[in-house]
């Protein structure tokens, strides 16, 4: 079974008399333990079309439906709560908490649950934050981290309630190329590690072409490129 299906899902956002049509009706799946990119320009919609998939933003109608659950219609808290349990998030601009040291930062999404004990989640913190290279940075605060150490802390947070899932949008926007490409490897090799599913956007064909799967978002409409027609296009 699929982790995420969508059917004919649209996304209007409607401001005083203009409608802007952000997704157009579009179809998709994505397998568990899959690594997806979603690609387009500025304004194609990547963003509205990752944050319907977090539950962050309800489709104005079709069915969504993310790991075997229908989100299409949930309401704020229940989707609060299916986030909490199945999804983790990577940003753009890293959102680490300042006056927090790298491993307080991986840590605080295990304080919010109360089921760990405090043996268990220093173990999880640990194991999280060597899986993403940066142990010898722990006690460091983003301040004194690099952009990509900084992303790697991001991504052991996400990480570190075991999600099925991580929505990354233009996770590597901040990052140099190299250090871009880094981030991206240190994803799929996660993946390949936990068998969590990572759906990552950009507008960048060189980061693009790490992808397994990719959909290319054009002006709201969605295309599906399996990984030899994406090489071949270059
Ligand atoms: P991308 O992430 O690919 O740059 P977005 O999903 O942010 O694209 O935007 C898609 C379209 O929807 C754009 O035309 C954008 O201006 C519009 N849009 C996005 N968010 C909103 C919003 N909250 N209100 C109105 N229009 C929006
Ligand atoms: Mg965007």
């Amino acid at each position: 079974m699929s982790l995420v299906t969508a059917e004919n899902l649209v996304k209007d956002y409607v401001t005083g008399d203009v409608a802007v049509h952000a997704i157009r009706g579009v179809d998709f799946m994505i397998e568990p333990a899959s690594f997806v990119c979603f690609v387009g320009p500025s304004g194609s919609g990547k963003s509205t079309l990752l944050n319907m998939i977090g539950c962050l933003d309800p489709p104005t109608t079709g069915r969504l439906t993310v790991s075997g659950t229908d989100v299409s219609t949930m309401g704020h808290h229940a989707a609060a709560e299916f986030r909490g349990e199945h999804i983790g998030f990577v940003f753009q601009d890293f959102n680490l908490i300042p006056v927090l040291t790298a491993y307080e930062n991986v840590e605080y999404p295990l304080r919010l649950v109360q089921k760990w004990t405090p043996q268990r989640r220093h173990e999880r913190v640990q194991s999280l934050l060597a899986a993403a290279g940066i142990a010898d940075q722990a006690d460091k605060r983003p301040d004194q981290l690099s952009g990509g150490q900084k992303q790697r802390v991001a991504v052991a947070r996400a990480l570190v309630t075991n999600p099925e899932l991580v929505l990354a949008d233009e996770p590597t926007a901040n990052l140099d190329r190299e250090t871009a490409l880094r981030i991206i490897e240190l994803m799929r090799q996660l993946r390949d590690e936990f068998g969590t599913t990572f759906v990552f956007s950009t507008h960048d064909p060189k980061i693009m072409a790490e992808a397994e799967v990719t959909f290319v978002l054009e002006d709201g409409n969605l295309q599906r490129q399996m990984r030899e027609e994406v090489e071949s296009h270059e």
